[in-house]
C-alpha cells in the first residue's frame, strides 16, 4: 500500500528531451516510469489527467518534441518518461519504424526504469507495433501495466467485456490491466497507485 499523500502530484518539472538515439538523457538518480503507445491512443490526455497540469500537455505537444523522449521530474521522487507515439498511419514506413531504435536505445541507457505503462485504445485491436512492444517488454523483463484508454466511449458492460477480451488476447494478468478514461476520470487513482507501487519497488536487477 502506498501513502495517499504520495498520490498528490505537487510538482512537475520538464527536465529535457532525448531527440536522437544516443542523445542527452538525465542522470539516473531517480526511479523512472515510461509511457508508450501508438499515436492518438490518448497518451497526452492520460498524462495530463495524471498530473493535472495544462502546461504539461503544452510541453509535450510542442512541434519537434513529439518525436523526442521527454523527461519530467515528479515531486522530486521519480521521473516520468514520455516515449514517442508509434505507428502513425500517415507517415512513411521507414519513419514509422523510427520509434524502435529510440525506445530501445532509451531502454539500454536507463538503469532506474521501474516499469512501463503501455496504452491501448479500447475500441481498437492491438496493432503489430503494440504486440512487438509487449513482446519486447516481456523479453527485457520490465514490469508492464496496460492502460486501456477511452473507456467512456463504450457502455460500462461493453467496456468490461472488451477489457477482459484484450487481457486474454494478449495473455496479460488482469492485475496488469487498468481501464482508463481521461474524460470520466475512471482508473486515475488505480493507475497512480500502481505507478507508485512500481516507483517504490526495488529495481529488477537488485531484487533477490
Ligand atoms: P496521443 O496522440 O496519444 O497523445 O492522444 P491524445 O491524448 O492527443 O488523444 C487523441 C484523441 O483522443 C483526441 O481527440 C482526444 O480528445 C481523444 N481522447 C483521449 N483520451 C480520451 C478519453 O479518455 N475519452 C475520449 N472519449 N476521448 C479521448
Amino acid at each position: 500500500m502506498v501513502e495517499k499523500d504520495a498520490l498528490i502530484i505537487r510538482n512537475v518539472e520538464f527536465i529535457g528531451g532525448m531527440s536522437e538515439k544516443a542523445g542527452w538523457r538525465p542522470d539516473s538518480s531517480l526511479p523512472e516510469i515510461a509511457f508508450a503507445g501508438r499515436s492518438n491512443v490518448g497518451k497526452s490526455s492520460l498524462l495530463n489527467s495524471l498530473v493535472r497540469r495544462k502546461s504539461f500537455a503544452r510541453v509535450s505537444r510542442t512541434p519537434g518534441r513529439t518525436r523526442e523522449i521527454n523527461f519530467f521530474r515528479i515531486n522530486n521522487g521519480f521521473v516520468l518518461v514520455d516515449l514517442p507515439g508509434y505507428g502513425y498511419a500517415r507517415i512513411a514506413k521507414e519513419k514509422k519504424a523510427g520509434w524502435k531504435p529510440m525506445i530501445e536505445s532509451y531502454m539500454r541507457r536507463t538503469s532506474q526504469l521501474r516499469g512501463i505503462v503501455l496504452l491501448l485504445d479500447i475500441r481498437r485491436d492491438p496493432s503489430e507495433d503494440d504486440r512487438a512492444m509487449l513482446d519486447f517488454l516481456a523479453a527485457v523483463e520490465v514490469p508492464t501495466l496496460v492502460a486501456v484508454t477511452k473507456t467512456d466511449k463504450l457502455s460500462k458492460s461493453a467496456a468490461r467485456t472488451r477489457v477482459s477480451d484484450l487481457t486474454k488476447m494478449l495473455a496479460l494478468e488482469s492485475e496488469q490491466v487498468i481501464p482508463f478514461s481521461a474524460i470520466s476520470g475512471e482508473g486515475r487513482t488505480e493507475l497512480l497507485e500502481a505507478i507508485m507501487d512500481l516507483v517504490g519497488a526495488a529495481p529488477a536487477a537488485d531484487a533477490s
